[in-house]
């Protein structure tokens, strides 16, 4: 496992590998990897491309008062899950790297960057957008891999590629769980205990809105009344958003269809946590 520390040196690497007749398969991360980390890492091993793990906290993707500076970090763990799922380089820039001072260039998707996440999170599409076209940028992955766990990102990410004519192509993988439903995310290390116990609900509803559309149901308005009610069972959780898009617009739909993105979004204390299903 390698460990680049530059655009130059990842830039250098991903060629010398393309010179050799390989392709190139990019996992964007932010680290304190877990199993939905690895699905991808794997899913991205399988095609026996040349696997880079992007290892980046971006700042530019969190509020003034988001967890940014007490995100887990976790390198030393992080290098050998990535390396036993088939990683072969790890690329893990300083911010100064990818935001060297003088940088002012930003992408916005817009229209989509303020729905879902973008709105309550005002600027974290346009910090995701950034920093994601500069590691497509730098590594020109054939394909990059992104979990569906960010349901709202992966839209914004596939409109800004096809925006932007950028030359690869995107991998959505499933959402990973616990086995008791649990989205699995970085950020479940602050939970407590008492709290991990209130974040089922998310599962829950997600499940309970698939167990509505597969007996029929297609009507938003009932299908929402529904989740918030079910979410409204577990007081210690209060709500982000709880809703029903076109995963491509993220644009709130009233008829509920093949493909229909339902997202929630919730506090279970000082954590925001999300989940989804994509409607078959
Ligand atoms: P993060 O490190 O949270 O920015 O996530 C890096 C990538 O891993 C993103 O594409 C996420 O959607 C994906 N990811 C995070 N959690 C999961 C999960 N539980 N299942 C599948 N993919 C995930």
């Amino acid at each position: 496992m390698e460990l680049l520390r530059t655009v130059a040196e990842l830039r250098q690497r991903v060629r010398q590998q393309r010179a050799q007749g390989r392709s190139i398969a990019l996992v964007p991360t932010m680290g304190a990897l877990h199993a939905g980390h690895a699905s991808l890492i794997r899913t991205a091993a399988k095609t026996g491309d040349f696997v880079v793990v992007t290892l980046f906290v971006n700042p530019r993707q969190f509020g003034p008062e988001e967890d940014f500076s007490r995100y887990p970090r976790s390198l030393a763990a992080d290098l050998e899950l990535a390396a036993r799922e088939g990683a072969e380089a790890l690329f893990t820039p300083t911010a100064e790297e990818m935001y060297p001072p003088g940088s002012a260039t930003f992408v916005e998707v817009e229209g989509l960057s303020n729905r879902l996440d973008g709105k309550s999170r005002p600027g974290h599409f346009r910090g995701v957008a950034t920093i994601v076209t500069k590691l497509l940028a730098a590594a020109e992955p054939d394909r990059a891999y992104f979990g569906q766990k960010d349901a709202a990102q992966v839209a914004v990410l596939r409109r800004m590629v096809r925006d932007l004519c950028l030359h690869s192509e995107l991998i959505v993988c499933p959402i990973i769980r616990d086995s008791d439903g649990l989205a699995l995310s970085s950020r479940n290390t602050y939970l407590s205990q008492e709290e991990r116990k209130q974040a089922l609900a998310l599962g829950r509803v997600v499940r309970r809105v698939e167990a509505l559309v597969a007996h029929g149901e297609r009507k938003a308005e009932v299908l929402l009344a529904t989740a918030r009610a079910s979410l409204a069972a577990e007081p210690a959780l209060r709500i982000d958003y709880v809703e029903l898009v076109n995963w491509d617009t993220l644009e709130p739909v009233s008829t509920a269809t093949l493909g229909t993105l339902f997202a929630v979004a919730a506090w279970i204390g000082k954590t925001r946590l999300i989940d989804n299903t994509i409607l078959s």
